[in-house]
């Protein structure tokens, strides 16, 4: 162990000649996701005891029901043949580019002959992405939908047939954008959209939306909802809910230019992850702490969610 376990601190490199000094080694990789998995002490994720002691394999042995365990069990590096320091390599590539990385950019980077495999890892990390248990936007919050793909003759309004739906929120702090949510919907029901607020708004909050019949009813649940009807001001959609459409406009300026507009439908929420990642912390000048918030939340994913994406992508056979 490089450093006791027990040391809360926020502790990552500035920059690359130090990150690259840093996670050298294997041993010191390993030391860094024990200390980011747990802080205050190895507990067992089997018995939920605390107290245990580290095996000369780098494994944990569990004092109570003997159970052994690594750092990496259950979390998105479980089972991985490949070094954490390739890992860790990626993680600091991903955070430190401020538009994020295609697979394809990363594979040429990494050396790697399968573009699956690239492409298996970055989905991977967009899971790690999401905070658990993450604080829902409060206050003042737009909401709006906005429409990836390749424009549609003869449909009109919220009609679509080859589009992906996203609905947006975005915090209103004065003039400016707060935190973000976003979400791919089937479509554009209260039965897509009511529940979608529910989960990224905390009750007691002001949603503003505009008079679309499907967010009728969020007064109903606990919102204030202020609703603006674009026919009656004679003002434009972006006019009335600014942030959102700002929102709406970078998202699809990231999906042209880093992605090319390939992203599947069946994947796009962890894209949309990995955009209100960056997002959200685009204020942040140490790209370094942004590599901690990553290895800290991949080490808090759990098995189950990670197992739903490998079952749910074939190509993951490619990472053994
Ligand atoms: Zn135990």
């Amino acid at each position: 162990m490089e450093a006791p376990l027990g040391q809360s601190n926020e502790d990552y490199p500035a920059t690359f000649l130090e990150f690259q000094e840093r996670f050298a080694t294997e041993e010191s990789c390993r030391a860094y996701l024990e200390r980011l998995r747990w802080p205050e002490g190895f507990a067992c994720p089997a018995c939920a005891s605390v107290g245990g002691w580290r095996t000369k394999r780098g494994q944990w042995f569990c004092s109570r029901c003997s159970r052994q365990t690594s750092a990496t069990a259950g979390t998105i590096f479980d089972g991985t043949r490949k070094p954490l320091r390739l890992w860790f390599l990626v993680m600091w590539h991903v955070t430190s580019q401020k538009t994020g990385v295609s697979a394809l950019s990363l594979q040429r980077l990494l050396g790697f002959t399968r573009y699956e495999t690239t492409w298996v890892w970055l989905h991977k990390l967009r899971r790690a992405m999401v905070r658990p248990g993450r604080d829902p936007l409060t206050g003042e919050v737009e909401v709006d939908e906005t429409y990836l793909g390749g424009a549609e003759s003869g449909v009109s309004g919220r009609k679509t047939e080859t589009k992906a739906i996203v609905v947006i929120a975005a915090e209103i702090k004065g003039t400016a954008i707060g935190r973000i949510r976003l979400r791919s919907v089937p479509d554009v029901s209260a039965a897509s959209l009511v529940p979608f607020v529910q989960d990224a708004v905390a009750p007691g909050s002001v949603v503003c939306t505009d008079g679309w019949r499907g967010y009728e009813g969020l007064a109903q649940r606990d919102y204030r909802h202020r609703v603006t009807h674009i026919s009656r001001t004679g003002r434009l959609a972006h006019e009335l809910l600014p942030r959102v459409h700002r929102v709406a406009s970078l998202l699809k300026r990231w999906w042209l230019g880093t992605h090319h507009g390939r992203i599947e439908a069946s994947h796009l929420d962890y894209y949309l992850d990995e955009f209100t990642f960056r997002f959200n912390r685009r204020s942040s000048r140490r790209r370094g702490k942004l590599f901690y918030r990553m290895v800290q939340q991949a080490v808090q994913v759990d098995a189950l969610s990670w197992r739903e994406i490998a079952h749910r992508s074939e190509a993951n056979n490619h990472d053994r």
